[in-house]
């Protein structure tokens, strides 16, 4: 077992449900906490990481828009929510003793930095976690894809996906005993299969900048180190 990490430079996406633990909504503490305990131990490890952070544990634009607000209006506010949820994370993050920097692609000078490129890259250089929130700014666009994006802006050697199962299978393994996890697929078998790990521009523009995607699960505490290390278990994108 080599403690040599495989990776300099890796993007977290972490999803905003992924840090509500077992609550309907919202944040729960000991979750972001426990996702925040894995970082620090990555940074450990001398891998610069970089996080973006969705927004459906509190708001989803698609969900506003279904009960009659205007999408864009409502993607906004998703937005906001992310910038929430990554507060959230700088705060476990620094509490643990990590230097942490928020980016908002959304000015909020008051909050956090505005995104820039070379400044986050600057942060990174120097072992802070740099925290990418308000997703691309844009309104019709995922924090997936915000995270393909900013993944590639940062050069990073990886974009790794938590999931709450320990990479893609063929079917949903909590109700399918005989779901089997791939070790390795392509860009393409994801969008020609249609495989829900993140959403068809995010893969695209994975694919067009040959960003490899590791998605991993990540509330099996130490699991991102692991991934580090080339251990598994997890799935490949390549
Ligand atoms: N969003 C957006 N543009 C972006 C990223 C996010 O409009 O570039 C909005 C969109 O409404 C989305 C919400 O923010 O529903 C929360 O993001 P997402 O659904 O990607 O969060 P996750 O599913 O990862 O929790």
């Amino acid at each position: 077992m080599s403690e040599t990490p495989q990776y300099k430079r890796v993007l977290l996406k972490v999803s905003g449900e992924a840090l509500m633990g077992k609550r309907d909504y919202g944040l729960d503490t000991e979750t972001v906490n426990g996702i925040a305990a894995d970082v620090r131990d990555v940074i450990a490890m001398g891998v610069q990481v970089c996080l973006v952070i969705g927004g459906g544990n509190i708001f989803r634009g698609v969900a506003g828009a279904a009960a009659g607000m205007d999408r864009a209006q409502a993607d906004y506010m998703g937005m906001l929510a992310t910038v929430m949820n990554a507060l959230a994370m700088q705060s476990a993050l620094e509490k643990m003793g990590v230097p942490t920097r928020v980016q908002s692609a959304i000015s909020m000078e008051a909050v956090c930095e505005p995104y820039i490129r070379r400044r986050a890259e600057r942060h990174m250089e120097k072992g802070r976690v740099v925290v990418f929130a308000a997703g691309t700014g844009n309104p019709f666009f995922t924090t997936d894809t915000a995270a393909a994006l900013r993944a590639t802006e940062m050069k990073c050697d990886a974009m790794l996906k938590g999931t709450q199962v320990d990479g893609v299978y063929s079917a949903d393994p909590r109700k399918d005993q005989s779901a089997k996890r791939y070790e390795e697929l392509t860009y393409l078998d994801v969008l020609a299969r249609d495989l829900n790990v993140m959403d068809a521009s995010a893969i695209s523009l994975s694919r067009e900048n040959k960003l490899p995607i590791l998605v991993f699960n990540i509330h099996a505490p130490g699991a991102f180190a692991s991934v580090m290390r080339g251990e598994g278990p997890f799935t490949r994108i390549i």
